[in-house]
């Protein structure tokens, strides 16, 4: 892995590398400005695949860095770093992804260690979901040809009650297993399902799956409610409530133990029909859930009127919300605002120790994130419950003695 520094301080740029050093990274470039890091990257002797940009720099600062990255076709890592305002940095990262870009994180400044080693621990290519620097689109009969032959399969990510540790449930994730190029995501194939007519088929295999899995996990003692996914592309016929409860009958599960996910309901084309459908799904108890609330297009209108049983916080305002008081108070809101209309709160995204003491300090019923599981094919389930149950020993004793301690301070 050959990683580039980019800041205008030496200090600075020392720290850091020395930080690379210990956490046992040796291929480090060092560079004291924008102009310098575009010549090495434009000449393509080297081969960089990860770069941390300072943004406040005199002669080409972090936004015109990225602006540059977009014009040479960058397609590695990039990890924004500054002492500024932590709203700064998330803004700068929203612009650098708007662009296409591959945003590994942010780090303020001085930057600590511990934080730096988790997030290379977190996105780096050892870790189960690869680095995937290379983005490639697919075209609709590839994908069509995909489906038919069973190349698309689920990964499950668990979801767990803060409360007790006990996994409530698994949210199924799509991933293609293509032939040559490996696990795709599925940031990389579900627009094209769904600007060509292909997401009912797509949805349609990940249910069958689910549903069948579940039903297998039941068997074996495991009784998981199944989150699946649903695109507002499936939610324009009126009879998918009488298919979906056919294919959960059939399945030979509880309908209580299905819960479908759906995000940008304030794109719904035909509002009426959606509350129709989203209506009749939960007077048969499927559980509903509105997903990635506070960053899509979800209207505070729409949460009144659909009769929604779940909420999941937005993994931006999770990430970082312990040492971050904009996303903190987005945060708070949103499970605020939950707890109001007497629906059950998820937290998305908790990727480290911190924003896990977080959510639970904060009441919020359940959690998901890489610091808890990864997605996982069905068949590693069973083994990472094992482990979860040996991590909960330290997850709950020590801050629960923390918790107690602060009480009377
Ligand atoms: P989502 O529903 O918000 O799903 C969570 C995404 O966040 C997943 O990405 C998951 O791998 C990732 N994630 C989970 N924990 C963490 C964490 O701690 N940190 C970070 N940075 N990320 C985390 P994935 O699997 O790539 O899915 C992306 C999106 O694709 C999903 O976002 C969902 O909207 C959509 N999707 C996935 N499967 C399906 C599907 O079967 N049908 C439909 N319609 N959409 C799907
Ligand atoms: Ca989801």
């Amino acid at each position: 892995m050959k990683i580039l520094l980019i800041d205008d301080e030496p200090f600075a740029l020392k720290l850091l590398s020395r930080q690379f050093a210990t956490l046992g990274f040796e291929n480090v470039t060092l560079c004291g400005g924008g102009h310098d890091a575009l010549s090495l990257l434009e000449s393509g002797a080297d081969g960089i695949d990860l770069i941390f940009c300072d943004l406040q720099m005199p002669e080409m600062d972090g936004v015109e860095f990225v602006r540059h990255l977009v014009r040479i076709g960058y397609s590695g890592g990039l990890v924004l770093v500054s002492g500024e305002d932590g709203r700064i940095l998330q803004t700068v990262e929203r612009l650098a992804k708007a662009h296409q870009l591959h945003v590994l994180g942010t780090l303020q400044k001085p930057v600590s260690s511990v934080e730096l080693g988790q997030l290379l621990e977190c996105k780096l290519p050892n870790a189960a979901e690869p680095f995937q620097p290379v983005r490639k689109t697919y075209a609709p009969d590839e994908l069509l040809w995909a489906i038919a032959e069973g190349q698309l399969i689920n990964y499950y990510q668990p979801k767990v009650d803060l409360a007790s540790g006990v996994v409530t449930g698994v949210e199924a994730l799509v991933r293609w297993q293509h032939p040559d190029d490996g696990l795709i995501f599925p940031d990389q194939f579900l627009s094209t399902a769904e600007e060509h007519d292909l997401i009912d088929d797509l949805t349609k295999t990940v249910l069958a799956s689910a549903l069948y899995q579940a039903r297998l996990w039941r068997d074996a003692g495991l009784s998981l409610q199944m989150a699946i996914n649903i695109s507002m592309e499936n939610l324009d016929a009126l009879n998918f409530p009488d298919y979906i409860a056919r294919l959960v009958e059939k399945a030979g599960i509880p309908l209580t133990s299905v819960l479908l996910e759906v995000t940008e309901i304030g794109l719904m084309k035909n509002p009426l029909a959606s509350l129709d459908i989203l209506t009749r799904l939960r007077l048969k108890h499927i559980f509903l859930s509105i997903d990635d609330f506070g960053s899509r297009h979800a209207s505070l209108t729409q949460l009144r009127s659909i009769p929604f049983d779940e909420l999941k916080i937005n993994r931006t305002f999770v990430h970082g919300a312990g040492r971050d008081a904009s996303i903190s108070a987005i945060y708070m809101a949103s499970l605020e605002l939950a707890r109001q209309l007497g629906m059950k709160t998820v937290a998305e995204g908790v990727e480290d120790r911190h924003d896990w003491d977080f959510v639970r300090a904060s009441g919020c019923d359940l959690a998901q994130g890489y610091f808890i599981a990864k997605p996982m094919p069905a068949a590693d389930m069973i083994g990472w419950m094992a482990d979860w149950e040996d991590r909960q020993r330290d997850l709950f004793v020590y801050s629960d003695v923390l918790s107690a301690h602060n009480k009377w301070a």
